[in-house]
């Protein structure tokens, strides 16, 4: 269609279009135009998809959305007269209908510069291929990708169009003769959400119940690293470490089992079986609301597209927008490469026997929960870490309470160590390891490394939409979860701090609303609880004390310990406290933090009183049941007041 057809508003630049176009063809207006934005001379200055945009039907190229498509029984082009007909015979054409069911694809003569298939095809041809592949026409792929093998073939100059291709099945795979490509699979959908995690599967879930058509791609499991080798098998292990403590410490009440027996293959199996459940379940979760699942490995090959690698072949996705969920993986130290020897945390979920002797490496929340796990099953464990404490980043009077507990359960704390080589030694390991300025030689049989996990932001083509990791690897995000270009998303460990399940859920969810164009839909958290399954537990949310004083609050600071509670007693679990830091002016609770018997989940009541505002003073008032471990908490709000009346007062 030449320029000119566009109607003058939309070849002017800076200006926006405020009516319906002129098609200048038998004079119609036409409610949806598609324009190849870098094809013009001057590019327009509407944003098409905001409000304006859709009100007028003008759609920049790639940008239409399919409902949009999907609902015109006709599209009309104009000046390619091989193309409407392949198109028509695709099944795309048929009478005009009325009014706003109508899509003209419009490009000025002579267009350039819409990526690839411009290069091969240029003018209308090549843009109005790209547009349909773009927007998910979906037989027109196949067009192009014969037009391609043509050009391939030794056709060369001008495309060749094959003959009506109505019967064509959009979905099946289209690579055929051309020797260098394998096959093609292209499909075309509203969003794609790479990665399944709980980030991913979370934003699938939500999107798809806000009425958006989803496919996700995963190249491992449904359920990410959380599910399969996180979150889920390090808690059902932990248990059955508890369990086994428990069993071992029961003659103290009049109980006697005996020494418990392990067998470490039905343990695992269990292990598994738990985890097999919940993904089964995301699976099902996925299948219940029409959500497709591509096994393979997925990277943006625009800001619309992403290309999967799988087992049958390559499959191209169109679609308007990109949740990036690709989580995280274990990072190693130079010279610890994983293996045999040397396990991330995803050997130590899954060993094949119980090493006597293990030496973990990093005494943050995973090294010191698996330690545990191992401790307790009769491993000898030494754990060596660089800072001066276990659970760097964890308040130290707390910390202090599991480093107390684990030297009882047979772990030796080496603090301010580094390991600095290993070598293979009779069957085992050797490890240097330096601790002020001296160098010892440790041996174990195998050495865990828990020395943190790096955002997974390699190969995912971010080079492609023009995209950019921080330093250490994360993708910026705004309140949104919104990367830079526009309609790529990053959400869950991709997306920064904290590297925790429960927020990725949380950005999933916002990122689905804001995708679904729901009001309000941002990032507007106060606190995000973080849990550690150590023995015992330890849960915090908000600020700690130092960190409420660094912001200049006047706090007060309430504390109220297991030992005082009937129901911690009675479980044998009386250790730690949970302490309540509340601003001093108007005693809104700023922070929580715990220790203790099931913190794990008596945290969710802190943080839900952080979220709401609530005070000190309204926990203290709310009826706790009793015997619970949660009047742990209400008497430390009322300790805040100086008011806890199971407090002994001294003095
Ligand atoms: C041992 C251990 C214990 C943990 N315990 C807890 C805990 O108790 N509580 C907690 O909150 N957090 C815990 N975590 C952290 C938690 O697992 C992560 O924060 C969480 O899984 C992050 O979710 P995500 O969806 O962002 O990424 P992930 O769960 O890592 O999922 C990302 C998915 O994307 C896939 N993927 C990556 N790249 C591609 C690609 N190019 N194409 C296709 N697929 C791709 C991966 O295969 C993966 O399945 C633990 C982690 C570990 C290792």
């Amino acid at each position: 269609m030449p320029a000119a057809q566009l109607g003058p508003e939309l070849r002017q630049p800076g200006v926006r279009a405020q009516e319906p176009v002129e098609s200048g063809v038998q004079g119609r207006p036409f409610p949806h135009v598609v324009v190849v934005e870098d094809l013009l001379e001057d590019p327009l200055a509407f944003d098409p998809g905001d409000a304006g945009g859709r009100r007028q039907g003008v759609w920049k190229i790639g940008q239409m959305p399919l409902e949009v498509l999907e609902q015109a029984a006709e599209f009309e082009v104009f000046g390619l007269q091989e193309f409407e007909t392949a198109a028509r015979a695709a099944g795309f054409g048929g009478p005009v209908v009325e009014g706003e069911e109508q899509v003209v694809l419009g490009f000025p003569v002579g267009a350039q510069g819409a990526g690839e298939v411009l290069e091969v095809f240029p003018g209308l041809l090549g843009a109005a291929l790209y547009q349909c592949l773009l927007v998910g026409l979906q037989a027109v792929p196949d067009l192009l990708v014969d037009a391609l093998e043509a050009v391939e073939d030794g056709h060369g100059g001008p495309p060749i169009i094959p003959g009506p291709v109505a019967a064509r099945d959009p979905f099946r795979k289209a690579g055929r003769t051309a020797g260098r490509r394998t096959s093609m699979t292209e499909i075309s959908t509203d969003v794609v959400v790479l990665g399944a995690g709980p980030a991913g599967y979370v934003c699938a879930i939500r999107l798809a119940d806000l009425g958006r058509q989803v496919v996700v791609v995963e190249q491992e499991a449904l359920g990410g690293t959380c599910l399969n080798i996180g979150c889920i098998p390090s808690k059902a292990l932990i248990s059955a470490g508890h369990l086994l403590q428990q069993a071992r410490s029961a003659g103290e009440i009049g109980l006697d089992f005996g020494e418990p027996k392990v067998d470490l293959g039905r343990l695992i199996a269990w292990k598994q079986s738990v985890v097999d459940r919940l993904t089964g379940g995301v699976g099902q979760l996925l299948k219940s609301r029409k959500i497709q699942w591509i096994q393979g490995r997925g990277r943006l090959s625009a800001a619309n597209a992403v290309t999967v690698e799988t087992a049958e072949g390559t499959t191209r996705i169109s679609c308007r927008d990109v949740v990036l969920a690709s989580g995280s993986v274990p990072a190693t130290l130079p010279g610890f490469e994983f293996g045999d020897f040397v396990w991330s945390s995803t050997e130590a979920l899954a060993p094949e026997s119980l090493p006597g002797s293990l030496l973990v490496v990093g005494g943050g929340y995973i090294g010191m929960e698996l330690g545990m796990f191992y401790a307790h099953m009769g491993t000898r464990v030494t754990v060596v870490e660089a800072t001066d404490s276990i659970l760097p980043g964890t308040e130290a009077e707390l910390s202090r309470v599991v480093a107390r507990k684990a030297k009882k359960a047979g772990i030796e704390i080496l603090t301010g160590a580094f390991a600095r080589e290993w070598k293979e030694k009779e069957g085992g390991v050797e490890v240097v390891v330096e601790a002020g300025g001296e160098k010892k030689t440790l041996q174990a049989d195998r050495i865990l490394m828990t020395v943190g996990r790096r955002p997974a932001s390699e190969d995912l083509g971010l080079e492609a939409v023009g995209l950019k990791t921080d330093r250490a690897g994360f993708l910026e995000v705004d309140a949104q979860r919104m990367t830079r270009v526009p309609h790529v998303y990053a959400i869950g460990d991709l997306a920064g701090q904290p590297m925790l399940a429960h927020k990725g859920s949380a950005e999933g969810l916002v990122a689905a609303g804001a995708i679904a164009g729901r009001p309000g839909a941002a990032w507007d958290v106060r606190a995000i609880p973080a849990v550690i399954f150590t023995d015992p537990e330890i849960a915090y949310v908000g600020m700690s004390e130092r960190e409420a004083r660094e912001a200049g609050a006047e706090v007060r600071v309430g504390r109220f310990n297991f030992g005082a509670n009937g129901r911690a007693l009675s479980v044998r679990a009386a250790e730690g406290f949970v302490k309540v830091v509340a601003d001093a002016g108007d005693d809104t609770i700023l922070g929580v933090q715990m220790v203790g018997p099931e913190v794990t989940q008596l945290i969710a009541e802190a943080a839900l009183a952080i979220e709401a505002g609530l005070t000190a003073e309204d926990v203290a008032m709310t009826i706790h049941a009793h015997p619970t471990l949660p009047e742990v908490f209400m008497e430390a709000c009322e300790d805040v007041h100086g008011l806890s009346p199971h407090a002994v007062r001294r003095g």
